[in-house]
């Protein structure tokens, strides 16, 4: 299940991607922006009756698709107002 999350938040982020070409392409950014997503469609999921993944995935495969969209295209903007890449880029030369 959370493969298939994953999977489809991958897929979602390339169209979101090219939709924003100005976009960091760094491997961190890329990546706190599929934590995002992913955190940001568990909570709109978590006070589902049948629970938040099932409800995610029982749904039509179209409305997963833009639902994941639409948290991956939040996500871009969060990272972008706040890239974390700086600090994490550190040369060591001892
Ligand atoms: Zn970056």
């Amino acid at each position: 299940m959370k493969n298939y999350m994953e999977d489809v938040v991958l897929e979602v982020l390339d169209v979101a991607l090219r939709l924003n070409p100005d976009f960091c392409r760094c491997e961190k950014c890329r990546k706190d922006v599929v934590l995002i997503a992913l955190s940001n469609i568990k909570g709109s999921y978590a006070s589902s009756p049948v629970g938040e993944i099932f409800a995610w995935v029982g749904q039509s495969d179209r409305q997963v698709r833009t639902d994941a969209l639409l948290a991956v295209m939040q996500a871009l903007e969060k990272v972008a107002a706040n890239p974390r890449h700086n600090g994490q880029i550190q040369l060591k030369e001892n």
